[in-house]
């Protein structure tokens, strides 16, 4: 079936179900709003496998996702939705763009976790954005921004348990959304769960174990992945 669009991560294809696609995990890995590039041999395998484990886990606790059915190594099959405009970013330690931005050193847990919005634009770079932001341009209603805030919550709460089982500290991730496009009309989680989306921290020694591994070319970067998958199917 037709390609529908190309991603940095992902490809999606049309099916015979027209409220049906097929995502397609590419090896390809991308940083920095793509300015860092590189391939990785079975990241796409890796990213699907731990995607569905996840999803199939959420779901198992009444998170409604876009999930329909496993395919094969790299593709799953998905309920075609309407992607939000905003990307949720949930953190529970300080790191990343939020260490950067307010000088937080990293590793600073924090005593309730951040929910935090950003515009899902490559061209403006994801900037941070708020409730009325989304509103003014279109992309949200306040209601819909609480919607997406405590499904966030929800979602974090039930991963941090999951991760934590696993020997693994859940300290940010970035989640979408999008509108059911079958009649429904709800609002399920979408897009990818994975380390390339998450961040990893082995709550033992601290280690990364996910795509920080690349962009702060500490090595290893699939064998992170890997070993994010193993610890999960131990667990699962
Ligand atoms: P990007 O678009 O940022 O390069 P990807 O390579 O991961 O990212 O591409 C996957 C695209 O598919 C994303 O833009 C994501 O929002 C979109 N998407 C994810 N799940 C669905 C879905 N169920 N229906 C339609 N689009 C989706
Ligand atoms: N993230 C993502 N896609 C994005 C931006 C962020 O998956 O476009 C994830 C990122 O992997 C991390 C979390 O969201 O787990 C928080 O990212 P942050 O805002 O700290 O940005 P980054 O460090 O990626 O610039």
């Amino acid at each position: 079936m037709g390609l529908l669009y190309e991603g940095k991560a992902k490809k999606l294809f049309t099916t015979d179900d027209s409220d049906v696609l097929r995502m397609e995990f590419k090896d390809e890995a991308t940083a920095f709003n793509a300015q860092k590039k590189s391939e990785f041999e079975d990241k796409g395998k890796l990213n699907k496998a731990i995607t569905l484990l996840i999803y199939k886990m959420l779901e198992s606790k009444g998170v409604g996702t876009h999930l329909v059915a496993d395919v094969d190594d790299i593709n799953l099959l998905v309920k075609k939705v309407d992607i939000l405009l905003v990307e949720v970013i949930v953190r529970n330690v300080a790191a990343g763009s939020f260490s950067k931005r307010v000088g937080v050193k990293e590793g600073t847990p924090f005593k309730q976790p951040i929910v935090e919005f950003s515009y899902k634009s490559d061209e403006h770079g994801d900037p941070l954005i708020n409730d009325d932001y989304a509103r003014e341009m279109g992309l949200a209603t306040y209601e819909e921004c609480e919607e997406l805030r405590q499904k966030a919550r929800v979602i974090n709460d039930v991963m941090i348990d999951f991760f934590k089982e696993c020997g693994l500290k859940l300290v940010d991730f970035k989640i979408e959304f999008g509108r059911t496009t079958d009649g429904s009309d709800i609002i399920v989680l979408a897009d990818e769960i994975s380390p390339d989306t998450c961040r990893l921290w082995d709550i033992e020694t601290g280690e990364k174990m996910d795509k920080d591994r690349f962009r702060e070319d500490l090595g290893g970067v699939m064998e992170g992945y890997a070993s994010v998958l193993k610890r999960l199917q131990d667990q699962a």
